[in-house]
């Protein structure tokens, strides 16, 4: 391995460091009282928030009662906010006009008003991670923002299974794609 090499993995060790469970714990009780205040202020059904580290960014919601919001712990504490805030906002489209309302400009001008800031998941350091470690194919749904990667691309057109269970079915875009093969120098 090149030096260059080895000193990327030593850094990936120091950015590996991940939140404490106590750390998790308050920071998931804080975004369920968010929820809670905002629910009883514009009459929603229940959710459970959960932090979760099995998403690389971002979140979903999946219709309940009780709804389930998933939120990555792998974010700064802002963009978990602004990640509830958004899957707060689907709720509130979900109780006034139903399942398939998706990121309609209403949805947009609720989201604004309940203070969402941003459009996109935000890039993470797991995300990038996740990215180099198998990258070949990567996918994103434009739902909910979840990213896959595989090695082999999907044969035909996929549909986000959580997006798809909530309700508004999303189909996965092809966001990268492998770099055509270099040839090596032959020895001779
Ligand atoms: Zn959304
Ligand atoms: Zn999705």
């Amino acid at each position: 391995m090149s030096a260059f090499g080895s000193r990327l993995r030593q850094l990936d060790l120091f950015l590996e460091e991940p939140p404490s469970p106590a750390e998790i714990g308050a920071d998931q009780a804080a975004l369920q009282a968010r929820y809670d205040s905002i629910a009883a202020e514009w009459k929603l059904p229940p959710a459970r928030v959960v932090l979760t580290a099995r998403r690389a960014t971002g979140g979903v919601i999946t219709y309940g009662p009780p709804h389930v919001i998933r939120i990555s712990s792998h974010m700064s504490r802002e963009d978990r906010l602004q990640t509830l805030l958004h899957e707060t906002t689907h709720a509130i489209c979900f109780a006034r006009w139903g399942v398939a309302e998706g990121h309609s400009p209403r949805f947009w001008s609720l989201a604004k008003k309940l203070g969402v800031a941003r459009r996109t998941a935000p890039e993470t350091e797991r995300l990038r991670r996740v990215r180099e470690a198998n990258a070949r194919y990567a996918y994103r749904c434009p739902g909910c923002a979840a990213e896959w990667t595989r090695r082999t691309p999907f044969g035909r057109a996929r549909l986000c299974a959580a997006c798809e269970r909530a309700g508004r079915p999303a189909h996965l875009i092809l966001v990268r794609r492998p770099r055509p093969l270099r040839r090596s120098p032959r020895k001779r």
